[in-house]
């Protein structure tokens, strides 16, 4: 047998009450996105689960990887199904069994009956199905605790589902069900598996990364769009505004002492930011800080850079280890397009002795002999917005590499 259908189930999404409609019709269209080039694949939502089918068992194998990283999925199977008639069932429970390496292998049936009118009770199914596929796989033992094979047949009114298999979604809720945020993405390790974890949480981003040509590289840019593009295989494509930063780092070298540099280049950092922000939208602006990892991620320097707008700051990472978040990051894939070597505008113009406990007074008296909202304007207005959705935009690129 071959499987063509896909059962997805939502876990926390049905828990939402009333929200519950919008976030089904997110996850579909977020489902249907990744999907669209595989072309026998087909999409039916019900109220507490939905349906993907798959004509070819290419798309249907390349699905399942797919789904896997979509979130708002709680988890998966593949399912056969066929009418809610126990002769139909036993039948179609060989075939389900029939996919699966039973050799020395435990089982396991295990029944759900939603039809209550079904006329059998569930000791008495367990026992017909079960014994049906012992008579026909000698081979398999029957084991109640944690079988190598569970059986899985959920008998409804339109049908009995059955299944062998379990694939873990990858949780949290669908993208752009949790409104819309801007993330400030270094080429660094953390703020790609900031962005992350917000999508986790259904948030969908616009992405803006602050560089300084020619001190950085078209490959350092190169790694930015490359860190987006896997962003996207999270669920939903993601923008990203690549700011001309170099005039202000230039004007902030010459304006501001060497170890209240960084402080600034924070704060002028986060007021284009939020600027771009409110430009598309946004409700929020999200970074990659965690709490004592360098001097700008004390809490006087992130009160110090904070006060520069009352816009919510997010920073999923603020209580993680690096250790921590090197994991994440290897786990999700960004960790080795993060450690490639190109430098972004921060590294180049860090100082050698940036304060941990700027004083604010200091900061607004350097900052107060020069006019930096022109430039913050420029930046602004001459940014570069590029729509990475999978392949796209890159082969301005190919001959660099
Ligand atoms: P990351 O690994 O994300 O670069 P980091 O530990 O290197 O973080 P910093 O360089 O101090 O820390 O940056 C702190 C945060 O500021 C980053 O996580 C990111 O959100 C933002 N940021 C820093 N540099 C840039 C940049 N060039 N473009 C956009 N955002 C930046
Ligand atoms: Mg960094």
């Amino acid at each position: 047998m071959k499987w063509k259908e896909i059962l997805i189930r939502y876990g926390e999404l049905s828990l939402k009450g009333r929200n519950r409609n919008q976030f089904v019709r997110k996850l579909k269209k977020n489902i249907q996105d990744a999907m669209t080039d595989l072309q026998t694949v087909r999409l039916r939502a019900e109220r507490d689960r939905m349906f993907l089918l798959a004509d070819s068992e290419k798309d249907m194998n390349e699905a399942i990887e797919r789904l896997s990283h979509i979130f708002g999925i709680q988890s998966f199977s593949p399912v056969a199904m066929c009418d809610a008639d126990l002769d139909a069932i036993k039948q179609k429970a060989l075939e389900v069994i029939g996919t699966e390496d039973t050799a020395g292998k435990t089982f396991k049936v295990e029944i759900k009956r939603a039809d209550k009118t079904f006329p059998y009770v569930t000791g008495e199914l367990q026992q017909a199905i079960g014994g049906h596929v012992l008579h026909h796989f000698p081979e398999l033992t029957v084991q109640m605790k944690k079988p190598d094979i569970l059986l899985h047949v959920d008998i409804r009114k339109e049908g009995a589902f059955l299944t062998s298999k379990v694939y873990k979604g990858a949780g949290g809720m669908p993208v752009g069900s949790n409104g819309h945020s801007l993330l400030m993405l270094s080429g660094g390790i953390d703020s790609p598996v900031a962005g992350y974890l917000l999508m986790k949480r259904g948030v969908s981003i616009d992405a803006i990364h602050f560089a300084s040509p020619p001190y950085t590289s078209e490959l350092a840019k190169r790694k930015v769009m490359d860190l987006t593009e896997k962003l996207c295989s999270f669920g939903a494509p993601v923008r990203l505004h690549i700011i001309p930063f170099t005039e202000l780092q230039q004007a902030i070298v010459q304006q501001v002492p060497n170890n209240l540099s960084m402080t600034t280049t924070r704060r002028m950092m986060l007021q284009i930011a939020d600027q771009v922000r409110e430009q598309i939208g946004a409700l929020a602006i999200v970074t990659g800080e965690s709490l004592g990892q360098v001097a700008s991620q004390t809490l006087d320097s992130l009160t110090a850079i904070n006060e520069v707008t009352a816009t919510p700051i997010l920073r999923p990472l603020i209580a993680m280890d690096k250790l921590e978040i090197i994991e994440l990051s290897e786990q999700i894939g960004t960790y080795d397009i993060s450690i490639r070597p190109y430098e972004d505008c921060c590294t180049i113009f860090t100082p050698s002795n940036p304060k941990t406990k700027p004083k604010l007074e200091k900061v607004h008296h350097y900052e107060s002999f020069f006019d930096f909202q022109p430039l913050i304007e420029y930046a602004v207005n001459n940014r570069e917005v590029i729509e990475v959705w999978k392949e796209q935009e890159k082969d301005e690129f190919e001959d660099l590499l």
